[in-house]
């Protein structure tokens, strides 16, 4: 449907009253997520379960509290004969075409890590110079906080009785790669079907200038073997006339990229990133690139870990130097995992990398493949009125301009929703910035990036309020 664009602006004063309003619940939205961060729910196996159904409980009473859903529930789903960890659901159905916007966060928490290195106690809330530190303070449960003031914002603007709907969906074991996600999507379609769905797991360019997170590259990962002898011989006696296995496997991987480091796969699919300040030395200084090293590749550094395709070869099977001996290896293994830009079909790329192989394999050496891993890419709907009433509203909350952002990595279940509602609108949002350092020690969340967070979100259910989109 054909929602017109001035239909997605903010006036400026329906922001200063969000603002206040958000502003007002502030200071208990703080206390919940300090509460939060209290509980150490960790959906690794190592760690205690308990956890995680005391942090279900805590985020449902949350959601429960506001009285505006028709259901609020604890759900799991199974997945290889295990269950998952508990995942917090909760619905209010749209009325009168409004659109149904589906707000998703993750209440477990990554592993504290390396105890020495943290200045605060790890599941301690503290604030310190605007910061508030402990493990999940960021990621997610500020994503958490964020749906739930926006939620509060949109009743005390509205009232009880407003239009749009409202579905929750708060995971229980993201950072344990979401093992049950695609099947509880699968069996909760009832619940979670929408036409926006909202992510709030990701980054702000800076704590002041709010971004959507529009690209994910995709993953295309393949083992190969190379063979060139039935059996290992002395190189003394064939050495020189003989090609192993292992210079074989060399030099077809050295193929892989040209001389200024691109990726040499022809017909792969890349794009350009949104023009940011990011330069060679922030890249040199965030990979603890040594020295007289130099980068690879060309274009923009963001096009070439945002939106052009990558290689890396992450392992490769072959005698050790302990083992070795002065023979011809008759056979190595290798896997190259390569990134693939938004935009391109994993299965389209796999067989692009394939042809490359098959084309370059030196001395007529016998190639095969082994395990093969696919991964979809992301590319926001740039064309949609959520994208535009999104970036209306973080502008708008922020007093900055929204920025495009990338992640040359993937966000895993963003490819299952895309698969499971395809006809779903995802606008990947964030609380955090690039100081946040989700997953490592000292994780923190920016206090005045939260709240803007949670005045950008609360503006887009307001507007959205207002939208005819069924
Ligand atoms: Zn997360």
């Amino acid at each position: 449907m054909n929602i017109p664009e001035d239909s997605l602006r903010h006036d400026s004063i329906s922001v200063a009253l969000v603002k206040e309003k958000v502003d007002a619940a502030f200071p208990v939205a703080i206390a919940n997520l300090g509460d939060l961060v209290r509980i150490p729910g960790i959906a690794w196996d190592a760690f205690d379960p308990q956890q995680l159904e005391l942090s279900a409980e805590a985020v449902a009473a949350l959601f429960r509290e506001t009285g505006i859903f028709e259901l609020v529930e604890i759900r799991r789903a199974e997945a290889n004969g295990k269950v998952g960890a508990p995942a917090v659901v909760a619905r209010r159905e749209a009325r009168n075409g409004r659109p149904q916007v589906l707000l998703y966060a993750h209440h477990d928490v990554q592993p504290p890590g390396d105890l020495s290195v943290w200045n605060t106690p790890e599941f301690q809330p503290t604030l310190i110079d605007g910061r508030i530190f402990g493990r999940g303070a960021a990621d997610d449960k500020a994503g958490i906080v964020t749906h739930l003031t926006a939620i509060k914002t949109l009743v005390e603007t509205l009232g009880s009785d407003f239009e749009v709907g409202v579905s929750i969906f708060i995971e229980g074991e993201e950072e344990a790669g979401s093992p049950t996600f695609r099947n509880f999507l699968e069996a909760n379609r009832d619940v979670l079907a929408a036409d926006v769905i909202i992510v709030a797991d990701s980054a702000n360019w800076t704590t002041t200038i709010p971004a959507l997170t529009t690209t994910l590259r995709g993953l295309v990962s393949q083992v190969i073997e190379v063979q060139t002898l039935d059996h290992a011989v002395h190189s003394g006696m064939f050495g020189g006339a003989v090609p192993d296995a292992m210079t074989a496997t060399l030099r077809l991987l050295a193929s892989l990229h040209d001389e200024a480091g691109d990726v040499a796969v022809e017909g792969l699919h890349s794009s350009k990133a949104a023009e940011l300040d990011f330069t060679e030395e922030q890249l040199r200084i965030d990979s603890g690139l040594l020295d007289g090293v130099s980068a690879i590749g060309t274009g923009s550094i963001l096009d070439r870990i945002w939106t052009k395709p990558s290689i890396t070869v992450i392992g490769i099977d072959a005698m050790s130097v302990a083992m070795s001996s002065n023979t011809l290896l008759p056979s190595v293994k290798a896997k190259i995992s390569m990134r693939i830009a938004p935009g391109q079909e994993p299965q389209d790329a796999l067989a692009l990398l394939r042809a490359h192989l098959e084309n370059h394999v030196p001395f007529g050496a016998k190639l095969s493949y082994g395990e093969v891993e696919l991964g979809k890419p992301f590319e926001a709907n740039s064309a949609g009125w959520a994208k535009k009433l999104a970036e209306a509203s973080l502008s708008a909350a922020f007093g900055n301009d929204s920025v495009d952002i990338g992640i040359g990595g993937s966000i895993p279940f963003i490819a299952d929703l895309l698969e499971v509602f395809p006809a779903a609108q995802i606008l990947v949002t964030g609380v955090e910035d690039a100081d946040s350092r989700a997953h490592s020690p000292n994780e923190s969340v920016h206090v005045d990036t939260l709240r803007g967070a949670m005045v950008a979100e609360s503006l887009f259910l307001i507007k959205g309020n207002d939208l005819r989109v069924n």
